[in-house]
């Protein structure tokens, strides 16, 4: 017999931000931040459209469930996001730092477009430490034990032949997170890290303009879990749940792959 039951609602009374919650990881990341029992989801995103309506559909009855615009370049919508949402929901538990884009064009050092650069590094960076210090400056003030998640890559592990920018992004994001880790300890916030591989969301499409079963075909012979299918949102999604839940209570500055041992071949 377990010494306990298995815990089917892992985020029982928890209130949860998710950037880029409208589409791909983000989104899929709400869905079981709900079905976790999560008290309050508050979806923070520029795609108003997408972002509304999963907020009504997640909202009708299942947790209270609000979109935010929030556009993350921006440091004073990431504050009001906070603010509006401890005001809303009285406290802030997890903080899910997932917003991220890629260059429209291909960025090897010879080509790099240093003002496409800084627009990524905004978001991907920016919006990332914007994101992390506003969370958690509201969880000190409010002596709340939360966990930050954000999102890194496996390209900042294995480098790639044209997205230059996007891996120095993704390497400043797991520098941010050992950071952060380290100095918001002292006060019970855990800063962690998940990094997919490659998921067919619109953002990996667009970036290699190919639909969503060429992507995942692709990629298939590059995962060393060979027949255990594609990688999908949900794969990550867990990842999240799980480092945002009490079963990694002791789990702070970790960067957690999510890619089936990806490598490429
Ligand atoms: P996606 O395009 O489906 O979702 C990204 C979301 O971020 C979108 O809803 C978009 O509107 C939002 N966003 C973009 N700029 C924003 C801004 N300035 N402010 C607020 N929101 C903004 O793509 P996804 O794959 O789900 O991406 C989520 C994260 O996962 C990103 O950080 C991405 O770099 C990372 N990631 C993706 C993959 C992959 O293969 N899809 C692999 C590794 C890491």
């Amino acid at each position: 017999m377990p010494d306990r039951e298995p815990c089917n609602k892992k985020l029982e009374g928890k209130v949860a931000i998710i950037t880029g919650g409208a589409s791909g990881i983000g989104e899929a990341t709400a869905h079981l931040f709900a079905d976790h029992g999560a008290r309050a989801i508050v979806i923070a995103d520029i795609q108003d459209e997408k972002g509304e309506k999963l907020a009504a559909s997640i909202g009708q009855n299942r947790c209270a469930c609000t979109f935010v615009h929030c556009d993350v370049t921006k440091e004073q919508d990431v504050e009001s996001l906070v603010q509006s949402t401890i005001q809303l929901y009285g406290r802030l538990d997890i903080m899910f730092s997932n917003a991220g884009v890629m260059s429209k064009s291909q960025q090897t050092i010879l080509d790099l477009d240093l003002s496409s650069y800084e627009k990524l590094f905004a978001i991907n960076v920016g919006g990332v430490a914007a994101s992390i210090k506003h969370a958690g400056r509201a969880m000190v003030e409010g002596n709340t034990k939360g966990s930050i998640i954000c999102t890194a890559s496996v390209a900042a592990r294995i480098g790639s032949d044209r997205h230059t920018d996007y891996v120095m992004s993704k390497n400043a994001v797991l520098a941010l997170m050992r950071c952060a880790s380290t100095q918001l300890g002292a006060h019970g916030i855990r800063v962690n890290c998940v990094s997919p591989g490659p998921v067919a969301t619109p953002l990996l499409c667009e970036a290699l303009r190919m639909g969503v079963e060429e992507v995942e075909t692709s990629f298939a012979r590059s995962y060393c879990l060979k027949n255990n299918g594609v990688l999908k949102v949900k794969h990550v999604a867990d990842a999240v749940l799980f480092l945002a839940c009490e079963e990694s209570q002791f789990i702070t500055g970790h960067n957690l792959a999510v890619d089936g041992g990806f490598r490429l071949s």
